[in-house]
């Protein structure tokens, strides 16, 4: 399913419209999801900002030339309204935690563009057969209704956390929990893990938020089915009890990471990388299968000089005879003093490690066969990625979903090793001493995942089994092929009963 498909040849095309969240960890799927979607023949309308639009503006302009049929269409966003600074179109340029509130308000507000948008195309070409939004943005729903279209979820986390996070509010765990660190066993899951309060309160939850809670639960009631970035192979017990619980269709098309094929579109996926490609894999090629670390939390964590110090301790100490890595340290990490402590690093790792600093082509490292482990804060997107291409992990979870997903990876599928961190960090200003996690619990986890005898080749051994069954479901007539051309058949008003 790539941009080589069967794509123009329906007389009667699919039109689905595609309405993403404006963070990376959002943007970057929907964008494979349209690919995917125009790949078996399905018209795509991708609806995002003209700053979101700047930066993936290389695989826009790459599908556009493939002839598929993504329509890419950008409206303006109305940060002013909402009192953001000009241009603050997606989460990763908020920067103080009291302007995610405003953030919110001002996708509401876009949500009046984007009808009136939908009202004229409607009329003017196929009419949308359905809209598939991301679950953050919940103003879809009465967007879809007052319009008449259908619309169907897509949610970004894994299944076991939306499942997690359904029970937990079906039984009001968090309700009778005073401890926020005291652990608890989350009722009624199929593979039973133990969590804490402060690992898996949802932003939404908290006080403040009622208004954007109750629009999210109102729409997932009202949404025709749900599609996952997963696939039934990985958490099937997981998806068989949401389905039971939620009683809608869901449907898993993932990992979505696989529908980029070619060098090429691995390298440009999400923002143009802050390092030449060519010399990264010549320098991935001189190194031995399973040799290399890569170290990277996702676009949104935050890592303060006192964490990036530790990283880099357990970085530096490490002792398998042929441990490298790479490292990525985010542009909103970077100050004077990270620089001055960074070259230092950099000058005593010579040779056996590369820091990319800013963005990395995450999904072209991993896929690298010299590389054996990722030391990862857990972000749906970066777990599976590495699941698709059989690399092991070190766990570090941040915020979010993250926590539930290093259950998932560590305690059920058993292919990867947790850090320990246990507080939850999101902005700098969070950081604290009982959040820092120590450079020796950083080496320990290295030598672990990278070695860790007879246990450790079973891990490996189970991590590479899972990638073979992710690139199955992902082929004709694998399980995720097949839901997605169940989604194209249910927006040409075929499939009305939702197979
Ligand atoms: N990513 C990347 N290069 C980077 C940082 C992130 O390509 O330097 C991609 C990564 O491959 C993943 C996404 O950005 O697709 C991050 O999503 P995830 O759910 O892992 O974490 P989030 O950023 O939402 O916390």
């Amino acid at each position: 399913m790539d941009g080589s498909s069967n794509h123009n040849s329906d007389p009667n095309p699919a039109h689905i419209v595609l309405i993403p969240f404006m963070a990376q960890g959002h943007m970057i799927p929907m964008v494979d999801v349209a690919r995917l979607l125009a790949s078996s023949g399905a018209l795509v309308t991708f609806i995002t900002t003209p700053v979101n639009a700047a930066r993936i503006r290389p695989i826009i302009d790459r599908i556009e030339n493939s002839h598929l049929p993504v329509r890419f269409v950008q409206l303006p966003f109305p940060s002013a309204d909402a009192g953001l600074p000009a241009g603050c179109e997606n989460v990763d340029l908020i920067s103080s935690p009291d302007l995610f509130k405003p953030f919110m308000e001002a996708l509401s507000l876009f949500g009046e563009q984007v009808k009136l948008y939908l009202t004229a195309t409607n009329q003017t070409v196929v009419p949308a057969g359905c809209i598939i939004f991301d679950s953050m943005n919940s103003w879809v729903g009465a967007v879809a209704e007052s319009l008449g279209i259908p619309h169907i979820i897509f949610y970004g986390p894994s299944c076991f956390y939306i499942l997690c996070s359904h029970l937990l509010k079906k039984h009001q765990v968090l309700e009778s929990i005073d401890d926020d660190y005291e652990l608890f066993k989350v009722p009624e899951l199929p593979e039973p893990v133990e969590v804490m309060k402060a690992q898996v309160m949802r932003w939404m939850d908290r006080p403040g938020w009622e208004k954007v809670s109750k629009e999210f639960y109102k729409t997932e009631k009202s949404a025709c089915g749900i599609v996952m970035n997963t696939f039934e192979e990985l958490e099937k017990s997981g998806l068989d009890k949401f389905r039971k619980e939620i009683g809608k269709k869901v449907w898993p098309i993932g990992p979505l990471s696989l529908a980029n094929k070619d060098l090429d579109s691995k390298a440009m996926r999400g923002k143009a990388s802050s390092i030449d490609t060519g010399l990264l894999l010549s320098w991935l090629d001189s190194k031995a299968p399973n040799s290399v670390m890569f170290v990277s939390f996702g676009s949104l964590s935050r890592n303060p000089i006192s964490l990036l110090v530790q990283i880099g301790q357990g970085l530096e100490s490490a002792s398998s005879s042929q441990l490298s890595f790479i490292w990525v340290v985010k542009e909103a990490d970077k100050s004077e003093e990270v620089e001055n402590w960074l070259s230092k690093f950099e000058e005593r790792t010579k040779g056996r490690g590369m820091v990319i600093r800013g963005w990395a082509p995450q999904a072209m490292i991993l896929g690298h066969m010299a590389v054996g482990g990722f030391m990862t804060h857990c972000g749906w997107n970066s777990t599976l990625e590495a699941i698709a291409a059989g690399v092991v992990m070190a766990t570090w979870p941040r915020f979010g979903d993250q926590f539930v997903n290093e259950r998932l990876v560590v305690d059920v599928l058993r292919i990867g090793v947790a850090v320990g961190a246990k507080v939850p960090i999101f902005f700098v200003d969070d950081m604290s001493e009982e959040a820092l996690v120590k450079g020796e619990e950083v080496r320990k986890v290295v030598e672990k995942v990278m070695t860790g005898g007879e246990e450790g080749e079973e891990r490996r051994k189970r991590a590479k089994e899972f990638a073979k069954k992710a690139r199955k479901a992902m082929e004709e007539g694998g399980s995720s092929f097949e839901n997605l051309k169940r989604i194209i058949q249910f927006a040409k008003g075929e499939n009305k009963h939702l197979e």
